[in-house]
């Protein structure tokens, strides 16, 4: 959603491609790129309805433009995965199911959850991973989630990267750890802009990396 994300989802995918097909290859790619304050001021009105209707609008214009299958760059919007779902006919590669895909190979049972407070606190994801997957799914405490919603929304997602922030965010990854967590899950596309495995010894998992390159998988098999 914020262009800072897809700007990285736009690189991992060409370089996948690349890697994979080598030379000039890269990857045919129907983007369809909103105007993210219209997108934030839907979240924060908590109008998820007219949040959908955006995306399925944008979801048909990438069908139309002859697209084999869907991602929704962003793990928030796939609040409204199914809405999206229903207004094409093409498949969704879900953010939340690559993820843990990654997480049962990698023998993860339990997992904390870093993203936005929508994606910590609503249902749509920690219940899709858990009831779907059988990962349990910790989050921050209160005031961390609201710590890190605003890190997203205040900086990330306008290109500001802080150092004190980053530390605020290892400080959460190190308590989600100290209670169990065996690995911790940087759900919202722009945190690896923030944070990576270099910084911690916890096991990291980046939804935006991980799924951009389910992404190249699916448009490579066959
Ligand atoms: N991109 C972020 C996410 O992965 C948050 C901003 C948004 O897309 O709503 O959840």
């Amino acid at each position: 959603m914020s262009w800072e994300s897809t700007e990285t989802y736009y690189r991992e995918i060409n370089e996948g491609i690349k890697h994979n097909l080598g030379g000039l290859h890269s990857a045919k790619i129907c983007l369809y790129s909103v105007d993210f304050d219209e997108i934030e001021k839907l979240q924060h009105a908590d109008d998820w309805d007219a949040a959908a209707m955006v995306l399925a609008d944008g979801a048909r214009k990438i069908e139309a433009g002859g697209a084999d299958f869907l991602i929704i760059c962003t793990n928030t919007m796939h609040r409204v995965a199914c809405e999206i779902e229903q207004a094409i006919s093409i498949p969704l590669l879900h953010i939340a199911d690559a993820t843990a895909h990654k997480l049962k190979d990698d023998n993860i049972t339990r997992v904390g959850l870093l993203g936005t407070r929508f994606t910590m606190e609503h249902n749509f994801y920690k219940s899709r991973i858990t009831e779907l997957f059988g990962i349990e799914v910790l989050v921050p405490e209160p005031d961390e989630r609201t710590m890190l919603h605003a890190i997203i929304y205040d900086e990330l997602c306008l290109g500001k990267i802080e150092n004190t922030s980053r530390q605020q965010c290892l400080e959460i990854i190190s308590r989600l750890f100290a209670r169990g967590a065996q690995a911790v899950v940087l759900g919202c596309t722009e945190i690896a802009l923030l944070i990576s495995q270099d910084h911690t010894s916890i096991p990291l998992y980046d939804t935006t990396v991980i799924h951009a390159k389910q992404a190249v998988s699916y448009a490579l098999k066959d």
